[in-house]
């Protein structure tokens, strides 16, 4: 299914995937559909709805069953963190040192072949945050792709790609980001470089649905023209 995302042309990535926010990214994939844009890659949480020492967390079946009927209409799937939560923040890797970064990495995937889902399409830390020590530590777990702030890391390379995506939150700086995210990407068009459209299941109720929304119907006026 790669080939309806050649090399260097952009791609739309649904990020906080899991049974907690299943509503709203089933409602992004619908709109993705209906606008007949190629499938979008599923960014999913292993253990949302639990932290690290809740023992019973896990994947219920009728969600893991979903995402591989998703992944059989070609949506790529993605491991987005373990429990997307840290110390305080949402940014689950920020600050752990190489160790410690694997040892989450390791969990996440331990859930994920434990869930029967297949090999992942690569690995995502939550906000885009991770040390730079940790990236190799985590590659050697095997995942084809990191997805990164600035790009796409993989064995072959880094490969530079602008992402486009949602502050988040309700403070000015937000909403006034979020409205300037259709500029953004006419600037991105501009410059020809493959970018990455980044949905969350929250867009759907913030500043950025409005924007996000111009920019999945221009992806797709493009696409059919
Ligand atoms: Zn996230």
């Amino acid at each position: 299914m790669h080939t309806r995302y050649p090399r260097g042309q952009s791609v739309i990535r649904l990020h906080d995937v899991s049974p907690l926010t299943w509503d709203a990214c089933q409602e992004w994939i619908e709109l993705g559909r209906l606008l007949s844009l190629p499938p979008m890659d599923l960014f999913v949480i292993p253990r949302h709805e639990g932290g690290p020492l809740d023992h019973g967390a896990g994947l219920p079946r009728d969600f893991v069953n979903r995402l591989k009927e998703l992944q059989a209409l070609g949506h790529r799937l993605w491991v987005h963190g373990w429990t997307h939560r840290g110390e305080e923040t949402e940014d689950e890797f920020a600050g752990l040192d190489a160790v410690h970064a694997a040892d989450r990495a390791r969990r996440a995937l331990n859930d994920w072949k434990a869930a029967g889902l297949p090999d992942p399409d690569g690995f995502c830390p939550p906000c885009w945050r991770m040390t730079k020590q940790a990236l190799p530590a985590i590659a050697r777990l095997g995942f084809p792709e990191i997805d990164l702030r600035f790009g796409v890391w993989s064995p072959a390379g880094f490969r530079l790609s602008p992402a486009l995506s949602s502050w988040g939150g309700n403070l000015i700086m937000a909403s006034l980001w979020d409205r300037s995210l259709v500029r953004q990407d006419r600037l991105l068009r501009m410059s020809r470089l493959p970018r990455r459209v980044v949905l969350h299941p929250q867009d759907l109720d913030g500043a950025a649905r409005s924007s996000l929304e111009t920019i999945l119907d221009r992806m797709s006026n493009d696409l059919s023209g």
